[in-house]
């Protein structure tokens, strides 16, 4: 058996969490993780055969993770170990042989195991021994990770789907974590397990979902079960920060973030925010333009101090609003585009009833926020979502497709970027639309439609329109979407920026 020394783990703690940055701002596309904090090796020997032993290791103060691989040799000779768990204080769990991995922490824990306070001190990991044959000799190497980024920030280590393009999701959705209600057996509404809700979203076809229920943490434990089941849906961590003055996203962390704004713990909403970040999560703003007061608690946005919307990424245009029709944030989030902040145009069904039927407006994946990202992960996604690349399908369709790009001095930007032109420069836009026949496309500059762009029909199933604007050098942002002979929106699109020069810190 040889152990890193405390030192040597404390050294690894902190080489570890000064990369975390980086880990945070790259686009996985295959992971591989950092090396362990500690690596535990030792041999198991034929007179051990059915008995018991420990393996001690120390945790250092300030883990709030902890992660273990386990693996031996001679499987061929049968030689089976099996693997648990103990804190200072008490037993966290046993895997048997079915689990070579396993993560557990405050919130979550992979199956088998109890989620909970990891305690300073001395753990052990629990080894039985049901088979090794007298004369084998076995070795066993387990690598452990303290506070693992991936494993706070993910339910799994690895891409759904490694190719790049367009997935589709929701952003905002409740269950039984919060104020989720579904019917029961014999139809009385009840608190709405998870899965039925990412059974819905499955069966409807997204690529990805974030759970948000209400200022809690629950939820993660449930997720770290399903995502394995789940194999073509990822689960995004998430959770609606719940406060008087206004309700907001964050997305990509399991860790506690203090909801509890004007306290000690959370002085104004701009603290909570670079909590968020500082756990690098992303922050969406929810329906800001719904009302407040005794009619929705909290519900509209009126933080004060006002936010800093550097520290903003996104705001919820499109909100499922129970089915009553969808709510729109725009003239929010225009308001803070013509202050020069890029903000992702996002949508979320805000669904609290996982078992309503896809045709009802406000059922999961209604509407639905489809992503350009360069694989199906959480820090991929999340990316995809930052830099805007981003369209929302109100109809929720599996394949309706809205793609923005434009040219100008030989360069190309797509929705989401900028392009920094001096006055007098001609932009060619090109609009990609799949799927909406008979519809209308429509053009906006800085939120208002102009002549300059007029309307365009979508003549046919997989359409490519063309357009052109002279910009005069100043800060612009240009978009298109969508609507149907009805005038109902069905895509909408994030602008190309020109001339942005205040970009959001994070
Ligand atoms: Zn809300
Ligand atoms: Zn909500």
């Amino acid at each position: 058996m040889r152990f890193v020394s405390a030192a040597a783990a404390l050294l690894l703690l902190t080489q570890t969490a000064t990369a975390l940055p980086q880990a945070a701002s790259a686009a996985a596309t295959a992971v591989s993780l950092p090396s362990p904090n500690l690596v535990l090796a030792g041999t198991v020997r034929g007179s051990q055969n059915q008995t018991y032993f420990s393996i001690p290791f120390q945790v250092p103060a300030g883990v709030h993770r902890i992660t273990v691989r386990f693996t031996h040799d001679k499987m061929a000779e049968h030689t089976v170990l099996n693997l648990g768990i103990a804190d200072p204080e008490r037993f966290r769990g046993n895997s048997g042989g079915d689990k070579q991995q396993f993560t557990l922490s405050d919130s979550d824990a992979t199956p088998s195991y109890l989620p909970g306070a990891i305690l300073p001190g001395t753990w052990k990991l629990l080894i039985s021994v049901p088979n090794i044959r007298p004369n084998v000799t076995a070795h066993y190497h387990a690598k452990i990770w303290f506070n693992l980024h991936i494993d706070d920030t993910s339910f799994t280590e690895h891409p759904l789907n490694s190719q790049r393009g367009w997935y589709r999701g929701d952003l905002h959705m409740h269950t039984a974590h919060s104020d989720g209600s579904c019917l029961n057996q014999t139809g009385q509404p009840v608190p709405c397990p998870l899965f039925v809700t990412a059974q819905t979203a499955a069966k409807r076809g997204l690529d990805f979902i974030a759970i948000t229920d209400h200022n809690a943490v629950s939820q993660y434990d449930d997720e770290r079960e399903l995502q394995p089941y789940f194999d073509k849906l990822l689960l995004i961590p998430g959770r609606e920060m719940t406060t008087f003055h206004g309700h907001a996203n964050i997305w990509g962390t399991t860790r506690y973030v203090d909801y509890r704004v004007g306290t000690a713990h959370a002085p104004d909403i701009n603290a909570m925010f670079r909590a968020a970040h500082r756990l690098s999560a992303l922050v969406s703003i929810n329906h800001p333009e719904a009302p407040s007061g005794e009619i929705c608690m909290g519900c509209g946005w009126t933080a004060n101090p006002p936010a800093d919307m550097r520290l903003v990424n996104a705001v919820e245009v499109m909100n499922g609003n129970g089915g009553r029709g969808f709510f729109s944030g725009v003239h929010f989030w225009q308001s803070q585009l013509a202050r020069g902040y890029r903000l992702t145009a996002v949508g979320g069904s805000d669904n609290h009833h996982g078992d309503w039927l896809p045709s009802q407006e406000g059922s999961v994946g209604s509407p639905t926020t489809v992503v350009h990202a360069a694989n199906l992960s959480v820090a991929a996604i999340l990316a995809g979502i930052r830099a805007g690349h981003v369209f929302l399908d109100l109809s929720g369709s599996r394949d309706r497709l809205l793609t923005l790009r434009a040219v100008a001095d030989g360069r190309a930007a797509a929705m989401g970027d900028d392009l920094a032109l001096p006055a007098g420069t001609s932009v060619a836009f090109t609009l990609h639309v799949v799927d909406c026949a008979g519809d209308t496309a429509k053009w906006y500059v800085d939120g208002k439609a102009v002549s300059a762009l007029p309307s365009m029909p979508v003549a046919s199933a997989d359409a490519t329109l063309h357009a052109a604007w002279t910009t005069d050098g100043r800060r612009h942002w240009i978009r298109a979407e969508v609507r149907d002979a009805s005038g109902k929106l069905v895509l909408f699109g994030n602008p190309v920026y020109l001339n942005f020069d205040l970009t959001n810190a994070h």
